[in-house]
């Protein structure tokens, strides 16, 4: 017998039919004399709507009362889901993110977990119920509620399964894993069986929305194994964790981010300190830059390129030209662009990767713009029009067809 610990995102839980899928899925693992937890998200684009609704009222809503109008979404899905676990003859019972001893910082709409109180979760397990918590909520200090930030729910998963020393900890998507690339745009995109926390954590940021970036941090943190799965397809799907033998693979997967804008500035002077001031300027409006690129100085002037998100594009503009003393025509902003990248623990101990990857996008004519690397991934920027052309070409490099 173990302890299992299952996680179902919005779209799982979307409608009664999803529900009644989700209750089919928990009673099985149950039924196999499993102890079970559960957590969930709210149903399908609730927590859309109900910001939404909130915007309707007041542009500027307070922090506080978003997250207590938030949190009540999740609280509709666990009620509904403990019904149909009812209705198929297990007990169950559902919690609020407080009742199952989620203590938090204060900060609304972003909080961090601080600890875990599990007496309740551990005595309703004794007792031999399904538990079934509400994710991305919990509880501050000044007992008001608070949420965990958008995706919130697989942090609350993990770290239940880390707080009881869970067996397993499954995150049930509409998805079947972790692939090589995005299976609807690249064919012969390939389902993981493994990948280490790193990696996931790149793919993640560079838009391979399977998990939310925090719960891979602190997967990590305590050593928790993640397997990421389907709710609508039961098949075995990607495992996350720390692997001393892995399938050797040298790149584990190529992914496309398209949000993504390049500014460059030229004819700046070529004096010490230049790129320091830009870059603090940045960080006080906190605008994350992300790859960089100087120009060797000529003259008396130097050329500094970089990346930032596209929301973020125009206040960075606004940012360099207050700080500098720039013509207009100096400052380039380009949104067509888009940020292709590999992603592999394997790379780093084998030479060769970059150029295998730049000669699949000179073989179809594709300009690189930026390049950077690190020890499990290199990026480069590219014209944004051929973004999913670069992708299939370099999936084909590194995974040559069968
Ligand atoms: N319902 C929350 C959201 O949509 C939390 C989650 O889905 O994980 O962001
Ligand atoms: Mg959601």
């Amino acid at each position: 017998m173990a302890l299992i610990v299952q996680k179902f995102g919005g779209s799982s839980v979307a409608d009664a039919e999803r529900v009644m899928n989700v209750a089919r899925i928990v009673t099985d693992t149950y039924r196999d004399g499993n102890d079970v937890v559960v957590v969930v998200s709210a149903q399908g684009d609730t927590t859309d709507d109900l910001i939404n609704k909130a915007f309707e009222i007041n542009e500027k809503p307070s922090k506080r009362e978003l997250d207590m109008l938030m949190t009540s979404g999740e609280q509709i899905s666990i009620s509904l889901l403990a019904m149909a676990i009812h209705k198929l003859g297990c007990p169950a019972v559902s919690l609020l993110g407080w009742q199952a001893g989620f203590n938090t910082s204060s900060a609304y709409g972003q909080a961090r977990i601080k600890s875990i109180k599990a007496d309740r979760l551990r005595s309703e397990i004794d007792r031999h119920n399904i538990v079934i918590v509400a994710g991305f909520q919990g509880l501050n200090k000044y007992d008001d509620l608070t949420t965990l930030g958008r995706g919130g729910s697989d942090t609350s998963a993990v770290a239940i399964a880390a707080a009881l020393r869970a067996d397993r900890c499954q995150i049930f998507t509409d998805v079947e894993g972790v692939f090589t690339a995005d299976p609807r745009k690249v064919d012969n995109a390939k389902k993981l069986k493994e990948i280490t926390y790193d990696e996931m954590l790149e793919l993640a940021t560079l838009g391979a929305q399977v998990l939310n970036n925090r719960s891979v941090e602190m997967a990590k943190k305590y050593n928790v194994e993640i397997e990421v799965l389907s709710s609508l397809k039961r098949v075995p799907g990607t495992v996350v964790k720390e692997v001393a033998k892995m399938e050797k693979m040298l790149v584990r997967g190529v992914t496309k981010d398209t949000d993504v804008a390049r500014i460059s500035v030229t004819k700046i002077p070529n004096t010490p300190g230049v790129a320091f001031k830009m870059f603090s300027v940045l960080a006080k409006h906190k605008i994350n830059v992300d790859i960089i690129l100087q120009s060797v100085g000529r003259d008396q002037t130097k050329d500094i390129t970089f990346t930032v998100s596209k929301g973020n594009a125009e206040e960075a503009v606004n940012c360099v030209k207050s700080s500098f003393d720039i013509d207009d025509g100096d400052i380039i902003c380009d949104t067509n662009v888009a940020k292709i990248s590999i992603v592999g623990a394997g790379m780093e101990s084998h030479p060769g990767t970059a150029s295998k990857m730049f000669e699949a996008l000179y073989e179809r004519d594709i300009n690189i713009e930026m390049i950077a690397t690190s020890e499990i991934k290199i990026s480069v920027l590219i014209d944004l029009e051929a973004a999913d052309r670069a992708v299939s070409a370099i999936h084909k490099a590194f995974f040559p067809a069968e």
